[in-house]
């Protein structure tokens, strides 16, 4: 009799109705030392191959993405339960980040040193396999904002999608082979996060961990990552601040403040979810804050003109919803001011645009990543308490300034401790711009002029010229 285990399977659900839409065999160690070996040898073959081939190979990636926008947004819609217009811009971004990353694999120079004696100068060399765990909130591009460098530097990749989202992963590696990209190269391993994820985090064949997700499973894998010395990225929680001074243009701040939260459910490590307002225009913020939540649309992903879909599980929004009740579901406290926006009932995992004014700063929900569509007010006295209060948190991934006073932006913008600024606008990422977090939001860059380097080893080499 035999005592194989049975096989683990991850059922795929459709936030948006609760249904299984699809069930995916969930990796095991076997699978992922196998997966190793298969990249360890393509990757060898790839790296030494002409950087201008591997820049075309890739462009024919980011080609077969874009004739595939459509069908990888209506899968993400399906899986992720993302707005298609957001889903349409995702795979965009995968599109146009391989093909910034395609120009990077012929311009990865090392640097001819001064020394003495002799000529110095530095090679850039691919790490190897590069293990890419990503989390469920952003699938696409998140996966691929580790995967484009790493293969544009001479790496081979292995990317763990998370348990609920694997499927546009898995179309992406697909669409890899269409593109010609050599077999074993790029795979995809879905399976749970401490048991394909861990192995991938324990293997010796995997040379560099990208991680994103929650900051308690990021501090877990850097200690796991220690044992071994192996270099890793990470990209964890927030709670970012949206500063707005009296000042601002506060009709602005306020139309744009919604969707800096709400945006994918508020699902989101960037979402301004602290909103600092200057004491003294407080009450006439929240006055016009309070439209702008009920004109959020909320419903069915797939229509167009819908700007929230639901949360992602029936277990994410009960966690939303004890931020927001309190630990005894009572509901906020007295005192507290609770704008609330509409969510359709029924089947799906709803939860309406949330916001309250008057809890204490140091409340849960005021101080934690909720990580659904809940926002807090809290006011401020002046420029000094506002870039207190702003950083006066453990994360340090993005923020915004609302003032018309250009040196005050620019000295709120310095004196934050956050890695993605934005005045007078809530935008955080553009491929060809750094991003990545201080303090406990993360460790390391992706994206912009230097995501590739990320991927690579110095090897600095001396030769005399002294017969
Ligand atoms: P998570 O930490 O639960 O899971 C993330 C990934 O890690 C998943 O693929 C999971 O399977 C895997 N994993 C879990 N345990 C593991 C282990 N022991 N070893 C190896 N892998 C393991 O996070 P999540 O709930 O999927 O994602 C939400 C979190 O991600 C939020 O905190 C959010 O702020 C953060 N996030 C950060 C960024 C950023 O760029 N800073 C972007 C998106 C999301």
């Amino acid at each position: 009799m035999s005592h194989q285990p049975e096989p683990r399977h991850l059922n795929v659900l459709n936030p948006a109705t609760a249904e299984v839409l699809a069930t995916v065999p969930a990796a095991t160690p076997a699978d992922v030392d196998a997966a190793v070996v298969r990249a360890a040898t393509a990757q060898r073959a790839w790296a030494a191959a002409a950087p201008a081939d591997r820049a075309r190979l890739l462009r024919r990636f980011a080609a077969v993405v874009d004739e595939h926008v459509e069908e990888l947004a209506l899968l993400e819609v399906r899986e992720a339960g993302h707005t298609i217009g957001n889903a349409r811009w995702e795979a965009g971004n995968v599109r146009d980040l391989l093909d910034y990353c395609a120009g990077g694999a012929e311009r990865l120079t090392g640097r001819q040193i001064p020394v003495a004696g002799g000529i110095d100068f530095t090679l850039l060399e691919p790490l190897g396999v590069i293990g890419v765990i990503a989390p469920w909130n952003f699938p696409m591009p998140i996966a691929a904002w580790g995967t484009a460098p790493a293969l544009a530097a001479g790496n081979a990749v292995l990317l763990k999608p998370a348990e609920t989202t694997p499927l546009t992963a898995l179309r992406l590696a697909e669409l890899a082979l269409v593109a010609g990209l050599p077999d074993g190269l790029f795979q995809v391993l879905p399976g749970e996060g401490a048991v394909a994820g861990n192995a991938l985090v324990e293997h010796p064949g995997v040379a560099k961990i990208v991680f994103t997700g929650s900051t308690r499973t990021g501090k877990h894998i850097m200690a796991r990552c220690a044992d071994r010395v192996k270099p890793l990225t990470l990209e964890l929680g927030g709670k970012s601040p949206n500063v707005v001074f009296a000042d601002a243009d506060l009709a602005a701040a306020a139309a744009a403040a919604p969707m800096s939260f709400l945006d994918n459910a508020g699902q989101d490590c960037c979402a301004r979810t602290r909103i600092l307002v200057e004491r003294s225009v407080h009450d006439r913020f929240l006055d016009l804050l309070a439209p702008a939540v009920a004109a959020v649309v909320v419903g069915d992903p797939s229509d167009e003109k819908t700007m929230m879909g639901p949360l992602i599980s029936a277990a994410q929004r009960d966690r939303v919803r004890g931020f927001v009740d309190g630990p005894g579901g009572d509901g906020p406290p007295d005192g507290v001011r609770t704008i609330l926006g509409r969510a359709p009932e029924g089947p799906g995992f709803w939860y309406p645009p949330t916001v309250l004014a008057g809890v204490s700063p140091e409340a849960p929900v005021a101080v934690e990543e909720v990580f659904g569509p809940v926002a807090v007010v809290l006011p401020f006295d002046d420029e000094t308490d506002a870039v207190r209060l702003a950083n006066a948190t453990e994360y340090g991934l993005s923020g915004s300034v609302w003032t018309r006073d250009v040196g005050r932006a620019l000295r709120v913008a310095q004196g934050l401790r956050a890695g993605n600024l934005s005045v007078n606008s809530h935008s955080s990422v553009r491929y060809s711009t750094p991003f990545g977090g201080y303090k406990q939001s993360g460790l390391g860059r992706e994206l912009g002029p230097d995501a590739l380097a990320a991927f690579t080893e110095t090897k600095n080499v001396f030769i005399s010229t002294e017969a």
